[in-house]
């Protein structure tokens, strides 16, 4: 192994230690001893992990006991619908009341997959705030705000599901991962990793994947489920996009797709169609940044970041583009049409790539 690698896996132990802490395990259980009405929330625009990681964690709590109710804030995309346990979920887009009246009597909110009560996106994140209970919060991302009380904080973990993973495997043991269990988190691990190919710092996100194989994961399921059930529209909006609206700046060193709400409409885009698009640009010789500008509204862009050869973008997407995330995955939004997200993306990232901004 090399002395960089050594570095970084023994940074791994070390936070996976402060992580799982004994005072850490034991609050956690102070929590839930005497609780019964669980609410479990993921984040908005769930993505593999997101889904994963709640169902996964939301499957074993209820065959503890508990009375689990998971909280997804839009639909969930038919890639990660498939999982066990979508009866748990209410989808707070479609009927908020459920979220509402469950407040309470709810012991214990249980965060996963983000860090900052924002990224539930207003009314469900002010919702989230008044909960009476105690919040617990697991996940990866660098820099926790402070709206919890207990922390399972592990921004070297490859995704949320391998932080639940650990949790359950250190609370519960390997009992409490039925096949169920182990496909929703496998499938958190497989899409927050694109296939266990970044995020992946240490043997642990592949020993824990191995392990959720023998536990029942079924991989070629999964990966039929996630990657080989797209509709003809996604498919070919893919092809349009890569096609017609890629644009590569800053001397071919980074690209830019931009998708506006008309050609969406015109492929029948169903939420989790653009999902992986971004990644595309990155296969080009030379090309390290990419950004995809999907227009929301008349006055609003979502933006997806990712880089690679080292290059950080999460600084970038907070600074430009009102978001976070991490060093090479990180999105945002910005408020204006998408033709002066176009531009003002291009400026930036001219710049950023010139090494002229300092983020
Ligand atoms: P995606 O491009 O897949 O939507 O998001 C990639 C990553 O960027 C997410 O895992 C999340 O960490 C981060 N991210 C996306 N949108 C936002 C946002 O609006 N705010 C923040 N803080 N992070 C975001
Ligand atoms: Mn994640």
């Amino acid at each position: 192994m090399q002395e960089g690698t050594q570095g970084i896996v023994s940074m791994v132990e070390a936070q996976v230690e402060r992580v799982f802490s004994p005072y850490a395990l034991a609050r956690f259980t102070q929590i839930l001893t005497g609780a019964h009405h669980l609410r479990l929330v993921c984040h908005a625009r769930p993505d593999g992990d997101a889904v994963g990681s709640m169902l996964g964690l939301g499957l074993v709590l209820q065959s503890l006991g508990y009375d689990v109710r998971c909280t997804a804030p839009n639909g969930i995309p038919k890639a990660f619908a498939w999982l066990e346990g979508g009866t748990l979920v209410d989808v707070f887009e479609e009927d908020a009341e459920a979220v509402n009246a469950s407040s309470a009597a709810c012991d214990a909110l249980i965060c996963l997959d983000f860090n900052d009560i924002r990224r539930v996106d207003p009314p469900l994140a002010e919702l989230l705030a008044d909960f009476p209970c105690p919040r617990i919060m697991l996940d990866h991302h660098v820099g926790p705000s402070d709206d919890f009380d207990l922390y399972f904080s592990y921004p070297l973990a490859s995704s949320a599901s391998e932080v639940v993973y650990e949790l359950v495997m250190r609370q519960w043991g390997q009992e409490a991962i039925t096949p169920a269990v182990a496909q929703a988190l496998y499938m958190g691990i497989m899409t927050d990793t694109g296939s266990f190919s970044y995020a992946c710092h240490s043997r642990r996100p592949y020993t824990a994947a191995g392990h959720l194989l023998e536990r029942g994961a079924d991989v070629a399921a999964i990966r039929s489920h996630v990657y080989g059930s797209y509709s003809e529209g996604r498919m070919r909006l893919y092809g349009c996009a890569l096609h017609e609206r890629m644009v590569l700046v800053a001397g071919g060193q980074a690209a830019i797709i931009d998708l506006p709400r008309k050609l969406l409409q015109h492929f029948d885009f169903q939420p989790g169609d653009t999902e992986g698009l971004v990644n595309e640009p990155l296969c080009i010789d030379g090309l390290n940044v990419s950004v995809l500008l999907t227009e929301r509204n008349a006055k609003s862009v979502r933006v997806s970041l990712r880089s690679r050869n080292g290059i950080v973008v999460n600084g970038l997407a907070q600074r430009y583009f009102n978001g976070g995330g991490h060093p090479q995955a990180a999105g945002g939004l910005l408020h204006m049409p998408l033709g002066e997200a176009i531009v003002h993306t291009r400026r930036i990232l001219s710049a950023f790539v010139a090494g002229k901004l300092n983020v």
